[in-house]
Parts: structure tokens; C-alpha cells; sequence
């Protein structure tokens, strides 16, 4: 398998919600498509917990079971799905290369990207030093370590927002370090925020250093108002203050803003290569959200059925 390179009509990156509503479409239309999961499969709804606001779900759902219906529901079509990560592109030429972290060589006719975004770290020394040592990106997988002892989380969007609510229910107080004197998450999140009692909303403050050599003992914070440095006693440090796009691999070939999210034409999901579609948080840094990430999706696999109609492939 290794030697041989396997031609495709096309090929999904990514298995977030993007990922596999562009392969639930391209499955129906006969595309065969193959989808690679990449490290992280089913993506950032995976460390989440209640969906809300994904329609169709009135009582609302959690992560981790939406994305496993979104693979079955993939998979019900035909979409072969592969849990190995992309390593390297070619993307120019009629038929794009593309090669697993294990090797295997795949030409394919048209390419859907869906490799979504990551957490973004404060890029302090004594954050990656604590790293898994009390300092955390993911609330939902790591706060249960924390059960019974006090934490603090950096940002005041969503992210923060929903996951100081879900410490709130493991640690007895949650120290919120929001840099402005607001929010930048939804009101329902705020109210919901503000509502909670054990939740202490530390406002114009910043994080100067995790504290701790072995493990995380506090956190040395100032006041950006009025330059007042403290302590807090902390045993967790979550980060939560945004996301970057994961498209390095594609830099070189594609068109991407400043921060890498890759530039797609007008309304649809095409980018500057012919045959190559890009699709969810990797090209959306405004809306970002599950359900528009599975249209922008549904688009790309729509773009790419008419690519291959006209170029005679399918
Ligand atoms: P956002 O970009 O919305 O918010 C990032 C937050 O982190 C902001 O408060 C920002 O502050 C702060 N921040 C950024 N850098 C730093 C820094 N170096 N130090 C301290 N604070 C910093 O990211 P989110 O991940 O929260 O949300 C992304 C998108 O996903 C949003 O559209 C959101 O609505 C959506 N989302 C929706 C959810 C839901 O509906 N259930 C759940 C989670 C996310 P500042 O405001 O000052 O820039």
C-alpha cells in the first residue's frame, strides 16, 4: 500500500462537523469520498459538553454523541473514514498529492478541507513548563482532575463562559480572568455566569505568571487599571481565550488572511487551487459554530460534485 498511490475523486480533511457533513453529501452524490480524521477525530465538539443550539435537538446535545452521529450518518453513505493524520500536500496539478503521516500516497481529484482550529495558548514560560501539570486548554477533559479545589480560567468569550459553568459544578470556586472590563461571550452566557455563585469574575485583569514548579500552586495576576499585582491560590489553570486555525499544512499553496484562515471565493467554498474547497473554522473566523460549520460543509461538497461534472470525472 505504501508504494502505490491511490487515486480518489474525493478526498475530506478533518472530521469535525464540516468534515462530515461534506462527506454525507458527497457519499449521496456518488463522490466515494475518503475522509481522514486527523489527530483529534469529531474535532473541538468533542471536548464539549451540552450543544444547544445545533437545530433539531430541542432538549440539546452533547458533543462527543452529535459527532458520533455525524460519522455514522457518513458512513451509512459509503464514506470510508480513516483515523490517520495528513502530513503533507501538493495542491496544484489536476490531481492534488497528499500523504499520511504514515506514508500512503493519494492523488486526488478534488480536496475538501475541514481541519477546523485549535486552542490558543497565553505563550507564557510557565504555562508550557505546567502544561498537564495543572495547566489545561480543555476544561471538559481536565476539570474533573480538579473536583474539590479551586481553578481559574483566562478569557471571557464563549469558551470561558461555558467552561467556568461546567467547573462551577467540580470546584468549589473558579476565579475567571476576563482582560476588559466585559465579556465578549453571548448574553445568556454572561447572565448564566453571573448567576453563579462560585464563579469570581476577576475584571481588566491579566495573567503574569502560572505559579508552581511541579505542580500549578497559583496564578500571579495584575490589575491592568490600576497596575495592583496579586496571588491567587489556584491547583488549575484553563486557558480559554480563542482559537487558530489548523492549515499550516496548506501554507504555500493556498490563500490565507494574516492569522491562516485559508481564503475561499465569493460565496462559495472555492479557494485560489482549482479542485480544492475549503470548508468550517478553517476558513470561518467570524461565525465559527457547529452548524455553520456542517453548511459550509454541505457547500463544499456541492462545489465539488459540479468540479468534477464539468472536468468529466464523475
Ligand atoms: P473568542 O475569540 O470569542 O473569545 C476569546 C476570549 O479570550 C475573549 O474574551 C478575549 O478577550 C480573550 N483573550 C484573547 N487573548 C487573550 C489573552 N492573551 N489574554 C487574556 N484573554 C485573552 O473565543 P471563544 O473560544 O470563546 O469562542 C469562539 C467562537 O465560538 C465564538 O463565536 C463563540 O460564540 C463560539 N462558541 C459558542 C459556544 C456556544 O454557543 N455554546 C461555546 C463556545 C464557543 P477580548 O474580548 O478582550 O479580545
Amino acid at each position: 500500500m505504501q508504494n502505490s498511490p491511490e487515486t480518489v475523486k474525493c478526498l475530506i480533511i478533518g472530521s469535525g462537523p464540516a468534515g462530515y457533513t461534506a462527506a454525507v453529501y458527497a457519499a449521496r452524490a456518488n463522490l466515494d469520498p475518503i475522509l481522514y480524521t486527523g489527530k483529534e477525530p469529531g474535532g473541538q465538539l468533542m471536548i464539549t459538553t451540552d450543544v444547544e443550539n445545533y437545530p433539531g435537538y430541542p432538549d440539546g446535545i452533547m458533543g462527543p454523541q452529535m459527532m458520533e452521529d455525524f460519522r455514522k450518518q457518513a458512513e451509512r453513505f459509503g464514506t470510508d473514514v480513516r483515523y490517520e493524520l495528513i502530513s503533507k500536500v501538493e495542491l496544484n496539478g489536476s490531481l492534488h498529492k497528499v500523504w499520511t503521516e504514515g506514508g500512503h500516497e493519494i492523488h486526488a481529484h478534488s480536496v475538501i478541507i475541514s481541519t477546523g482550529a485549535s486552542a490558543k495558548w497565553l505563550g507564557l514560560e510557565s504555562e508550557k513548563r505546567l502544561a498537564n501539570k495543572g495547566v489545561s486548554a480543555c476544561a471538559v477533559c481536565d476539570g474533573f482532575f480538579f473536583r474539590g479545589q479551586e481553578v481559574a480560567i483566562v478569557g471571557g468569550g464563549d469558551t470561558a463562559a461555558e467552561e467556568s459553568l461546567y467547573l462551577s459544578k467540580l470546584c468549589p470556586k473558579v476565579h475567571m480572568l476576563v482582560r476588559r472590563d466585559e465579556m465578549r461571550a453571548s448574553k445568556i452566557m454572561q447572565e448564566r455566569v453571573m448567576n453563579t455563585e462560585n464563579i469570581i469574575v476577576h475584571w481588566n485583569t491579566e495573567t503574569q505568571e502560572i505559579l508552581g514548579e511541579e505542580q500549578v500552586t497559583g496564578v500571579r495576576v495584575i490589575n491592568n487599571q490600576t497596575q495592583a499585582v496579586s496571588e491567587i491560590p489556584v491547583k488549575g489553570f484553563f486557558v480559554a481565550i480563542g482559537h487558530k486555525p489548523n492549515t499550516d499544512l496548506f501554507k504555500g499553496f493556498l490563500d490565507m488572511d494574516e492569522t491562516g484562515y485559508i481564503l475561499t471565493q465569493g460565496k462559495t467554498s472555492k479557494t485560489n487551487v482549482e479542485g480544492v474547497f475549503a470548508s468550517g473554522d478553517a476558513q470561518d473566523n467570524v461565525y465559527r459554530q457547529a452548524v455553520t460549520a456542517a453548511g459550509t460543509g454541505c457547500m463544499a461538497a456541492l462545489d465539488a460534485e459540479r468540479y468534477l461534472t464539468e472536468k468529466g470525472i464523475v
